[in-house]
């Protein structure tokens, strides 16, 4: 087959597994080649997100010694998300599908084989699902499993347990350039693209040298990108809180007007009871009513695409 792949891998401080993940990934290359799942001008392009170790001058060595590594430098450290959709965008004017992977190799580097071959079949995304979270300590796996159930709460569509090693075809990355938004949260904008997808699963192995590049900070952005950029519902919340409030100043009122009516209040106590809850919770319709507003600025301000044409079928007479 003559699909040429473009591996593209972010890379940030990585200088103890650059070597063996270039190796690894060449080696993988040629038996996918040899399988003829990709052609034989595919490249492993890596993306230096910054790097203030020797990333950069070790890329440039391996790129020298062959011409199947290349990589691109971003300015400064501009965090894993741009620094896959800067690999993305500037491979697809070269390949027919990209592979994403990290430079850990933390992923199942095998997976590509099927990767390709749903993509042989027609898929234009392919999915990798990590099929479990042995090998994480116990804080990433708690907060791992917090977000995924606080996504799927806030209702953003995202896949449980799919990070970022998936295969996209060439349209699918044409339809990612049309994107605007710059907190970039790319699972779930990816989601957001349709065409045909399915998921594929893989073993997760730890990280065979270096340490998470992975910031705690690094991950708490990363998780309210994804919230943020992908639903209002947090604004209707707020609105949710204060229809609770008057309600609860209802029930209040019922109570309030037994107890006074018993005579066993002090007298300006039920006025100011109820006067409480109910501003509290029309403050809080309010607020959630221009949430409402900002929510949908917020949408439209991003400027999304709203429609991409997967197939068409139409013969057109001549153009005039
Ligand atoms: N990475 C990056 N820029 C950053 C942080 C990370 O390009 O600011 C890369 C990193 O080099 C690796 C990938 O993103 O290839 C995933 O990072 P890491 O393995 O440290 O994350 P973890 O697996 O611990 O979640
Ligand atoms: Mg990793």
């Amino acid at each position: 087959m003559n699909n040429t792949l473009y591996i593209v891998v972010p890379c940030y401080n990585e200088e103890e597994c650059i070597n063996v993940c270039s190796a690894q990934l060449i080696k993988k290359l040629e038996q996918l080649q040899a399988k003829g799942l990709c052609s034989a001008d595919s490249r492993v392009l890596f993306v230096n997100d910054g790097s203030a170790d020797r990333t950069r001058d070790m890329l440039m060595q391996l790129h020298e010694q062959d011409e199947r590594v290349a990589f691109l430098s971003l300015s400064t450290n501009c965090g894993h998300q741009n620094a896959l959709l800067a690999g993305m965008l500037y491979a697809k004017d070269y390949a027919d599908c990209v592979i994403t992977i990290d430079a850990d190799l933390q992923q199942d580097v095998n997976a590509m084989d099927i990767f390709l071959e749903k993509y042989a079949e027609g898929i234009d995304i392919v999915y990798g699902v990590r099929s479990s979270r042995d090998t994480d300590g116990f804080m990433k796996k708690l907060t791992a499993g917090a977000f995924y159930s606080l996504m799927q709460f806030f209702g953003a569509d995202i896949i449980r347990n799919h990070a970022d090693y998936r295969l996209l075809s060439k349209r699918v990355l044409m339809a990612l350039d049309q994107y605007t938004e710059v907190n970039l949260f790319l699972r779930g904008l990816i989601r957001t693209c349709g065409f045909r997808s399915c998921t594929v699963e893989f073993e997760v192995s730890e990280r065979f040298a270096g340490e998470s590049k992975y910031s705690p900070a690094k991950m708490l952005k990363l998780a309210v990108d994804g919230i943020t950029s992908f639903s209002v519902r947090p604004l209707r919340i707020i609105m949710m809180l204060g229809f609770c409030c008057v309600l609860f100043c209802i029930a209040w009122a019922v109570y309030d007007l037994v107890v006074f009516l018993q005579g066993k209040t002090i007298p300006g106590w039920t006025s100011i009871m109820l006067s409480l809850w109910l501003i509290a919770g029309m403050i809080l319709i309010s607020l959630g009513c221009v949430g409402e507003y900002v929510g949908r600025i917020y949408m439209e301000t991003k400027r999304r695409p709203r429609y991409f044409v997967a197939e068409s079928q139409h013969k057109p007479a001549d153009k005039k």
